[in-house]
C-alpha cells in the first residue's frame, strides 16, 4: 500500500470543480499531520485541458488516464479504469467529489475492490496508524456517525460539498510530473451508450446559493400546473425548486431537484407546494430559514418540518397568495 492520498478530479471547461477544491484543501492538511502526499487523478477524454489547473493546488504528481471510452461518463467504464489503475498504484486513500457521478461511481468500486466507502463525509481525522477516521451524518442530519476502515486496500470516501473552505491556488515553482497511466477498455463491457447530453439552462441560478425557493411537487399535477409555482417565484423575486417526481416527470429540468439525489439548499424562505416531505426531499432543505408548507393533507410529513403549514388546495391557494403579494 503506497502512502499517498489520492483525489479524484472532476472538471468542467479546464477547470475543476469546487468541491474538488475542496477536498484537496482537506486532502494537505491529512497529509500534513502524517507526512504524507497528495496526488491527483484525471480521466476523461481530454484530460490536458485541466492539468493547469491542477499544478496550482499543490499536488506532487497527476495521474491521468485518457481514452475515447471516457468522453461522457458512464458506469462501466469509469469503474473499470479506476479499478485498474488503483489496483495497479494502490494509494492510501482516494477521495471523490459528493457529484452525481462520483455518487454513482464510488459504491460500485468499492464493492468491484471489496474495500470500504464512505459517502457524503463531513469530517476526517486519523486514528492509530493509517486509520482514517470518516464522519457522515445519519438519520436526517439528527445525528452523526464516524466510521474506520481496516481492509488493507485503498479507502474511499465522498466529500460533501462547502464543507471545507477551498485550498487557494499557488504560483507552481516545481515541475508537477505527469503519468499518463496505461488501461484496458473495451466497447463492449460497456454497457450503456450516452445519445446525447442536454445543457443546463444558461440561465438557470444556482439553487444551493439561492436566498428564497418556492418548490413544487406531484401536487402540481402537470408541466401546465407546475406553470403556478414559476408565477409564485416570479411574484417573489425567487427560484424554482422540484421534488424528484416533478423532475422525473419532466415538468422541470433536473438541475431544479432539491434532495439527496439533487441539490442541498439552505434559503432564508422555502414554500414547499404540493410536497410530501418524504425524508429523501427533506435532507435537501433542512438548512432553510423559515419553511411554509402548502398540502391539502394535513397529515402531510412536510407539516413535521414547516414553520408555516397552509392547508388547503396548491392550485386555489397560490393564486390567492400571488393576488396578495401583487398588492404589496
Ligand atoms: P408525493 O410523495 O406523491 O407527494 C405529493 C404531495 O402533494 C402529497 O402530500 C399530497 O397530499 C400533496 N398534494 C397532491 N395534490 C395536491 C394539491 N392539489 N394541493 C396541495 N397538495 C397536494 N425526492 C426528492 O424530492 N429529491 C431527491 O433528491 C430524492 N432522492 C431520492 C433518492 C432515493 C434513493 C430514493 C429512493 C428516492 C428519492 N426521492 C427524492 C423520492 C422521494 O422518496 C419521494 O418519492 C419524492 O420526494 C416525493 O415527491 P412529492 O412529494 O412531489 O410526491
Amino acid at each position: 500500500m503506497r502512502d499517498e492520498i489520492w483525489v479524484f478530479i472532476e472538471y468542467q471547461d479546464g477547470e475543476m470543480i469546487e468541491n474538488c477544491k475542496e477536498i484537496l484543501y482537506e486532502a494537505h492538511r491529512l497529509a500534513r499531520i502524517k507526512g504524507k502526499t497528495v496526488h491527483a487523478l484525471v480521466m476523461g477524454k481530454k484530460v490536458k485541458e485541466v492539468y493547469e489547473d491542477i499544478k496550482r493546488y499543490g499536488v506532487v504528481t497527476i495521474y491521468s488516464v485518457e481514452h475515447s471510452l471516457l468522453a461522457t461518463y458512464t458506469t462501466d467504464a469509469y469503474v473499470a479504469a479506476l479499478e485498474s489503475v488503483l489496483t495497479m498504484y494502490r494509494p492510501l486513500l482516494l477521495f471523490m467529489p459528493s457529484t452525481t457521478n462520483c455518487r454513482d461511481l464510488a459504491p460500485r468500486l468499492a464493492a468491484r475492490m471489496k474495500t470500504g466507502v464512505v459517502t457524503d463525509c463531513v469530517k476526517f481525522t486519523w486514528g492509530s496508524d493509517d486509520v482514517l477516521l470518516m464522519t457522515k451524518f445519519i438519520y436526517n442530519r439528527k445525528a452523526h456517525c464516524t466510521f474506520d476502515s481496516h481492509t488493507g486496500r485503498t479507502q474511499l470516501a465522498t466529500v460533501l460539498p462547502k464543507v471545507f473552505p477551498p485550498a487557494l491556488p499557488k504560483q507552481c515553482e516545481e515541475e508537477v510530473p505527469v503519468y499518463n497511466v496505461p488501461i484496458r477498455l473495451n466497447s463492449s463491457d460497456i454497457r450503456t451508450q450516452v445519445l446525447g447530453v442536454i445543457e443546463a439552462e444558461a440561465s438557470s441560478v444556482d439553487l444551493s446559493e439561492a436566498g428564497m425557493i418556492v418548490a413544487g411537487g406531484r401536487g402540481a399535477k402537470s408541466k401546465e400546473g407546475f406553470m403556478l409555482i414559476h408565477e409564485l417565484a416570479y411574484a417573489l423575486g425567487a427560484s424554482v425548486g422540484a421534488s424528484r417526481v416533478a423532475t422525473d416527470e419532466g415538468w422541470v429540468p433536473f438541475e431544479r431537484q432539491i434532495g439527496q439525489t439533487g441539490k442541498v439548499v439552505a434559503p432564508k424562505l422555502y414554500i414547499a407546494c404540493g410536497i410530501s416531505g418524504a425524508i429523501h426531499h427533506t435532507m435537501g432543505i433542512k438548512d432553510s430559514g423559515t419553511i411554509i408548507a402548502i398540502n391539502y393533507d394535513k397529515s402531510a410529513a412536510i407539516f413535521g418540518l414547516s414553520d408555516i403549514g397552509l392547508v388547503g388546495d396548491m392550485h386555489e391557494v397560490i393564486p390567492l397568495l400571488i393576488q396578495k403579494i401583487q398588492k404589496y
